[in-house]
Formats: structure tokens, sequence, C-alpha cells
């Protein structure tokens, strides 16, 4: 039987290679005036920069630019925010990975409002926002958060005193999603591994989330079957459009699937470790998604009424290793093993390379919220976990 269940909207979504060639067009439906955020300061430079900026001309699009470089704070949106609200945009475009995409969604929300973002975010501030906001196009130039489907922006204050938290609202999904696989072929291995390892964990964590539906499943189901196929060979053979595309695709569906399932223990880590580090968020992700997944096994295993949960391990399982005809505990056993394999194969670094030190272990155990985890861990499970990868 199936459930009931509520979706939130999506983004008009434009997937496919060339889309880019759309964009002008698209923002024009908005209005003759662009906020245009984007990540690095070379975007402007490169290839990509020159044609989006001459397609934008030629539409008679004025173009004013925000770069942010790294994740985003509090104080680089208020000050995009604040140096860009009059005349106020028609339109905000973000282009980039989800640091460019995030710091975007915030500032299509902020404009409106005005005033320091940290009084919206959840957990930090205690305002509500009222939803309104000017127009957003994302544009994802990494495959791997999602960001493009979402209807929060992660913001980061790093530090003893640090946070990561999110500024969400159902309205802040993008107005419209230009999901163009072409733009992630310059993405290093490095880069490639951390954000497809994002992706990767955003799909079994909300398939197995207790907030889980019949929707999210079908489509975390189809993301892992593209990441199997795709990621290994994306990492190895950069140029590989097809599997670009299959990346570009598990991403956007990673999002759609986050939205809605929510997440578990390891982007739970990711929060807590990110609010002291500076460590790439999809490197926590994948650095600990294997140990991660074993201990929610052993967990899972004692507990004999967690035979949903098992149940769709063994179903990962069945996807990744493309094997019929096992036992339940086999497809389970294997989903691990490949976990582990994956981590090797990606070259995917501990976190002691960032600065990460054993005596962070208890506070970032204590700051990790297991979200939507399928089975409830102890303060020691979560240590040993981060512990393997240090
Ligand atoms: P990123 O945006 O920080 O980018 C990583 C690096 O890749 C940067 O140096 C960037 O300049 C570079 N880069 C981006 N595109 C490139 C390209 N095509 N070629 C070469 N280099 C390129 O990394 P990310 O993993 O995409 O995003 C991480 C951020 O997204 C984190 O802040 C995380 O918290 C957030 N996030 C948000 C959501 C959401 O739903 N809003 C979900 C997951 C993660």
């Amino acid at each position: 039987m199936v459930g009931p269940f509520i979706f939130s909207r999506l983004p008009v979504i434009h997937f496919g290679p060339g889309k880019i060639d759309n964009l002008a067009t698209i923002a024009a439906g908005y209005g003759r005036s662009a906020l245009l955020v984007t990540g690095s300061a070379s975007f402007f430079a490169s290839h990509l920069g020159e044609t989006v900026l001459k397609s934008l001309a030629e539409k008679g699009i004025r173009v004013r630019k925000v770069q942010v470089t790294g994740e985003p704070s509090p104080a680089v949106v208020d000050k995009a925010v604040s140096e860009n609200r009059a005349p106020m945009p028609d339109v905000v475009i973000a282009i980039g990975g989800g640091s460019a995409l995030d710091a975007g969604k915030a500032i299509s929300a902020m404009l409106l409002p005005g005033g320091n973002l940290k009084d919206y975010l959840e957990g930090v501030g205690t305002r509500e926002h009222p939803g309104q906001k000017v127009p957003f196009i994302a544009v994802p130039t990494t495959a791997g958060t999602g960001s493009e489907a979402t209807k929060n922006a992660v913001i980061s204050e790093v530090g003893s005193n640090g946070f990561k938290k999110s500024l969400r609202h159902e309205n802040f999904v993008p107005d419209v999603a230009v999901v163009d696989p072409l733009l992630t072929v310059t993405c290093s291995p490095e880069i490639t591994a951390a954000s497809g390892m994002d992706c990767f964990t955003q799909l079994t964590e909300a398939y197995l989330s207790t907030k889980a539906n019949p929707m999210t499943d079908a489509l975390a189901l189809k993301g892992i079957e593209a990441v199997a196929r795709s990621l290994p060979e994306a990492f190895r053979d950069g140029k590989n459009t097809g599997a670009r595309a299959g990346m570009s695709f598990a991403a956007l569906l990673s999002g759609i699937c986050l939205a809605n399932a929510g997440l578990g223990a390891v982007h739970g880590f990711s929060s807590a470790v990110g609010a002291i580090y500076e460590v790439p968020h999809g490197i926590v992700c994948g650095t600990l998604m294997a140990k991660a997944n074993e201990v929610n096994v052993r967990a899972l295993r004692r507990d004999r009424s967690a035979d949903r949960a098992l149940a769709r391990y063994s179903e990962m399982g069945k996807i990744v290793l493309g094997e019929e005809g096992r036992t339940e505990d086999y497809y389970i056993d294997g989903f691990i093993d490949y976990l582990f394999r994956l981590t090797d194969e990606l070259r995917l670094p501990p976190l002691g390379r960032f600065g990460v030190m054993k005596a962070d272990i208890p506070g970032i155990c204590m700051n990790t919220d297991l979200k939507n985890n399928p089975v409830k861990l102890t303060q020691e499970e979560l240590a040993e976990i981060v512990e393997s990868r240090i």
C-alpha cells in the first residue's frame, strides 16, 4: 500500500548538455537586471563566464556581480545584500558549486527583508522568515549538493564558537535549475570525489530516513544506480560526459530527496565538524560514509524491529553489486564493503589532514544531530566512527 506523504515544490528543471545556452532567455523572463553570484574569481575570465555575460548582455540584461569564495558566511551574505538592494535586481542567478548556490539562495532570500541573516538562521536566530524573495535561478557546476533543488542554504561561521546551519523556507526552492553536466567537466578528481560522495550520502540517508516516502524512495534508488554507474568513471576520466551526466542527474535527485526525506548521521557530523574546521563538506561526508553505515548496520542487527531499514540496506547492495539471487545479509555486507572500497578508490582523505584531532571527538559527537537516522547511535558509536577517520 502507498502511504500518505507531502512533497515540496520543485524548480522548473532544464537538464542536459548545452542547457546553459538557455540561461539568458530564462533570465529575461524575470526582467532586465540580474545579480550574478559566482564562486571563484576566475569564473569571469573563463570561457563559461564570457559566454554567460555575453548572452545576458545580448538579451539587454544589466548584470551586477558578487563573488563568494569558500562556503558562505552570514557576513558575506549580509554585505552582498546591503550593496545590492538599491536598485533591487529582478532576478538572482547563482553559477557554481554548492557554496555559490547557497550564497545566491540566501542573498535572494535576504534582499527583500534586508537586515541580518543570522536572525533567521535555524538554531541561531529567533525570527521567522516571511518567505518572500527575489526570483532565483541555480546553475550547479559541481555534481553533489543538489542545492539546485533544495529549500535551504547552508551558512557557516567557522571557529571555536562556530556553526553550520540552514536558512530554510519552502519558498527558497530555486525557481529554475539549469543543470548542464558539461559545466562539471572541469572539476578535478578531488572535487569530483568529494561532491560525488556528498550526493551519494544524501541519497542513501534519504532512502534510510525515518521520513522517507514512496516518491523519495523511487528517486533515491534511481540516484544510487546512477552513482554506482557514474562516480568511479567521472573520477577516473573527468572528460567522460556520460559519467558527468549521470552524476549531475544523481546530484539533482539527491537534492530533491534531502528536501523531502531529510538526512542521517553523516550529515549530522558534517555540521558539527564544519562548524569548527574548514573541511570541504563533501570530504566530511565521503570520508565518514562507509564507517557510519557499518556502525548503523551493526546497531540495526542488534534490534530485530529494524527489518525495514535492513531490507533497505539490502536493496542498495543489490543495486551497487549488480548481482541476483543472493541472501539479504550478502547484499547488506556487500554494500558496506563497496563503500569502503569506494572510499579507497576515490582516495578520500582522513579528517586529520584538515586539523581535526582526537581531542575534538567528544565535542564533535555531542554536537552531532542524528537527524532522521534509521537507528539511534550512542556517543561511543559516534566516537568510533570519527576516530576511524582521523
Ligand atoms: P564548493 O561549492 O565549495 O566548491 C568546491 C570547489 O570547487 C571550489 O573551489 C569551487 O571554486 C570549485 N569548483 C566549482 N565548480 C567547479 C568546476 N566546474 N570546475 C572546477 N572547479 C569548480 O563545493 P560543493 O561540494 O559543490 O558545495 C559545498 C557546499 O554546499 C557546502 O557549504 C555545503 O554545506 C553545501 N550544501 C548545501 C546543500 C543544500 O541543500 N543547500 C546540500 C549539501 C551541501
